[in-house]
């Protein structure tokens, strides 16, 4: 069975036909459309120009954003036009198959527990690290969205009482002190108090990539900052295992192409910090398999096993 995953991001609609090994056959991209019914017509055209080449039994859609409890409506999501939308019925009507609907996390953790760095873990966690962190839970092979379908939100656990402010309200985040954007604030903070010279100094507003291209390139300035940000993944990470003792906890995001500069230092820093710390297994922290895809992967996927359950339901 072949299904669509479309990953309706702030700057780009992408739809792709996933086959049942999460293997992406064919992907069809357009510029995300500045208001809501432009939005739906957009999916449906690309979900149609891919349907009319391959027989499709059912779409996915993931979505950076809040999802209602029986995930048919998207209640809000920053990036786009969608305010409290029946979006999976309205594109359900439009296109005359089955739509399912997920947040983007969740659905790059189901292509990561599926097929990916977390294949057949009991409890998987991923933590996305892009410019905040995207958190989600599999268990036993399910997403764990909490009671009223908003968990995990990990990116805003506090790490920091009274740290850095973050734009959820709170202060301290975890995704103030672990992530791109995080990477390059502390880099700047670290010029600014120390005074150490760095490449980076020569750049007016320096980026994550920025910090962690000069991380790579041995400049000491950009290492403290990576050594920070290793420092602040494994105090989250040992609160993500206190809370949930993962099997498996999978790091992705745009980050995560960098993880041969933080990610030995981070698991130390989580094995010193995880409650009976030395005398309990650890989970094994690895790189995600899938980048920018996972989301498509996961959202075709949870599209295919719905069609599945349900005809399971008839026979
Ligand atoms: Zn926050």
């Amino acid at each position: 069975m072949l299904t669509i995953g479309v990953d309706v991001g702030g700057t780009c609609v992408r739809a792709s036909v996933v086959d049942p090994h999460g293997e992406i056959l064919q992907t069809h991209r357009v510029a995300t459309p500045g208001t809501g019914p432009e939005l739906n017509a957009a999916i449906a055209t690309s979900v149609r120009a891919l349907a009319d080449r391959y027989p499709v039994a059912a779409v996915g859609l993931a979505v950076a954003g809040f999802v209602s409890e029986d995930r048919r409506v998207v209640r809000f999501a920053p990036h786009l036009a969608w305010r409290h939308v029946a979006v999976a019925d309205e594109l359900a009507a439009r296109l005359g198959l089955p739509v399912v609907l997920e947040h983007d996390a969740n659905a790059a953790g189901v292509a990561e527990q599926r097929f990916g760095a977390a294949a057949g873990a009991k409890v998987a966690a991923l933590v996305a690290i892009g410019t905040g962190i995207g958190g989600a839970l599999v268990i036993d092979g399910e997403v764990f969205r909490g009671a009223h379908g908003v968990a995990p939100e990990l990116g805003h656990l506090r790490l920091v009482p009274d740290g850095r402010p973050c734009a959820c309200g709170k202060k301290g985040c975890w995704e103030r002190y672990c992530s791109g954007t995080a990477l390059a604030a502390t880099a700047v903070e670290i010029m600014r108090t120390s005074g150490e010279p760095s490449t980076l100094a020569a750049l007016p507003e320096p980026t994550g990539v920025d910090v962690a291209e000069a991380a790579a390139a041995g400049d000491p300035v950009a290492r403290r900052a990576m050594a920070e940000l290793a420092r602040w993944l494994g105090e989250g990470l040992a609160l993500v295992a206190d809370v949930y003792d993962p099997e498996v906890v999978v790091i992705g995001g745009g980050v995560s192409g960098s993880a041969h500069l933080f990610l030995d230092a981070a698991i130390k820093h989580y094995a010193a910090a995880v409650t009976g710390a030395g005398h309990r297994p650890l989970a094994r922290v690895s790189v995600a398999r899938y980048g920018d895809p996972a989301a498509v992967i996961g959202a075709a996927t949870l599209a295919r096993e719905h069609v599945l359950a349900i005809s399971t339901a008839r026979s």
